[in-house]
């Protein structure tokens, strides 16, 4: 792959990631307490252990250990073959125990690679440094700003939640690559049905950025995919700055104030000795190297083969494969209906009229797909193929279903959204006609506007029972009648 326009441009600007992922498990990762504690009240998914009491001992929690593993796995890691935890000691109001439990020296697996179109056409190749199994702290709740507020309050619902940590080697070359990164890092996650990214907190990042062979930051804890684009914007020109006034960029940990969209010096860098890191003496080294397979056989097809499989098996442009096999949930929900009816009407019609209505609705399909089903989606397609609807009903039922409810053949009905008869149409292009002798006059003098102005008066006496296209055939057919007539 040659050197490409985006990477000597942003060739200065190196990026790496920490990625953190909630693993989807029922229990915490050394406890039996609930993980379902989205809705919950603050502290009431707390034991003696995950409130980090004295004397309570940690047992490992098997499923997220396979799930790291998975992911591990599906990032195309070398699997180790021992799990071993470490102590890394420090003190913070989120952690009650005063360490922990991660791992270091020893992490699930090392080298992985992840492929993605880049900030421009070309693809990239991003490497995966190393992926380690961790347990979450507690949360901090601040009134206001972290550094404003009169005081901050802890809740231990999220302490000891599992995580994944997934770490690049610094080979992102601008914000925009850190996006498309983290999207496709959700994609793959989501697919192997062991991450929920619209839970609130689920993946949260730390950035690191560095410029022109300088210092790096880092930029810990932005928990939304567009504040890491705008935190590593705003600090890539916080460092371009001070190289330019002849200064250095400290290497220091920084904070993302989201409200104000800056990032602010919380402390030098600490160093890893700093942490008096030593294995976790209350448990064992877990030996995994007789599972691996096991586990390989529990890896569905992933993004990049679905993608190339739509493409084949479906005739799809690359826009539609990629709109549609980047959503778990939206690929098996086209696969339903493209089984039914004709598979590139079908992606025009999820790929690009129903994620647009998804996005104008800030919705997901995962949410949409307690209103409407693949099978309603069919009969709404077949009343448009057959002719029943026109393009704009479609839409209209699809619409109503998403923000109300109901059946299409229901809608079609209450909302008498059944196209009319061309000899109806013909009326009302008569009237219309009639009606608008200058608009007439002005298409036969070769003005072409005037044919949208009459398309949409027509519409509009068909209340948009009318396909706009059928509409304008008609017209021009009638109109160079008339003109011949004369
Ligand atoms: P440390 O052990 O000091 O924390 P790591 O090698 O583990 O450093 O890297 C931590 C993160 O910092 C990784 O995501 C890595 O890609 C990133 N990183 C390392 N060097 C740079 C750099 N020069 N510029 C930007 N990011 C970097
Ligand atoms: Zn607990
Ligand atoms: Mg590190």
């Amino acid at each position: 792959m040659g050197a490409s326009r985006v990477e000597n441009a942003e060739k200065d600007v190196k990026i790496g990631l920490e990625c953190h992922a909630q693993l989807l498990t029922k229990s915490k990762l050394f406890c039996s307490c609930s993980t379902d504690y989205h809705d919950a009240p603050p502290n009431t998914h707390v034991c003696a252990t995950c409130l980090g009491l004295p004397g309570a001992l940690p047992v490992i929690n098997e499923r997220a250990i396979r799930y790291g593993i998975k992911v591990a796995l599906a990032l195309g890691c070398t699997i180790q073959p021992m799990v071993i935890f470490y102590r890394k000691n420090y003190y913070y109001p989120d952690l009650p125990r005063g360490f922990q439990i991660t791992q270091y020296e020893f992490p699930i697996a090392f080298n992985g690679m992840v492929r993605m179109e880049g900030d421009g056409e070309h693809e990239r190749e991003i490497r995966i440094k190393r992926v380690h199994m961790e347990e979450d702290p507690g949360r901090l709740v601040y009134r206001g700003t972290i550094d404003t507020a009169p005081y901050s309050l802890v809740d231990y619902n999220r302490s000891g939640i599992p995580l994944v940590e997934i770490v690049t080697e610094p080979d992102l070359r601008s914000p925009k690559e850190a996006r498309i990164f983290l999207g496709k890092l959700r994609s793959v996650l989501e697919y192997l049905g062991v991450f929920d990214g619209d839970l609130e907190g689920a993946l949260r990042v730390d950035a690191n950025v560095s410029v022109q062979g300088g210092n790096r930051a880092e930029v810990k804890n932005i928990s939304s995919y567009k504040g890491v684009e705008k935190a590593l914007l705003f600090e890539i020109t916080r460092q371009k700055n001070l190289v330019r006034r002849g200064l250095t960029v400290q290497q220091e940990t920084r904070h993302y104030d989201e409200v104000r969209g800056v990032t602010l010096s919380l402390r030098t860098k600490e160093f890893e000795h700093d942490y008096r890191y030593f294995p976790e003496p209350d448990l064992v080294p877990l030996l995994i190297s007789n599972r691996i397979e096991e586990i390989k056989q529990e890896i569905p097809e992933l993004p990049d083969e679905k993608k190339a499989r739509f493409l084949a098996q479906y005739s799809l442009t690359r826009e539609h494969a990629n709109a549609l096999t980047f959503d778990i949930h939206i690929a098996d929900f086209y696969e339903a209906v493209a089984a039914q009816i004709d598979p590139r009407l079908s992606a025009t019609w999820i790929a690009d009229v129903l994620k647009g209505e998804l996005n104008y609705r800030s919705s997901s399909m995962r949410e949409a797909s307690k209103r409407i089903s693949p099978d309603d989606f069919v009969v709404i397609l077949t009343y448009l193929k057959k002719g029943v609807i026109t393009e704009r009903g479609a839409t209209e039922i699809l619409r109503e279903m998403l923000d109300l409810g109901g059946k299409p053949e229901e809608i079609l009905r209450s909302k008498g959204l059944a196209s009319i008869a061309s000899a109806e149409i013909e009326k009302a292009i008569q009237v219309v006609i009639t009606e608008n002798e200058a608009a007439v006059e002005d298409y036969k003098a070769g003005k072409t506007e005037a044919m949208h102005f009459l398309i949409g008066q027509v519409m509009k006496h068909t209340r948009g029972r009318s396909e706009p296209k059928e509409v304008r055939r008609m017209l021009e057919e009638k109109l160079k009648g008339n003109h011949l007539n004369e």
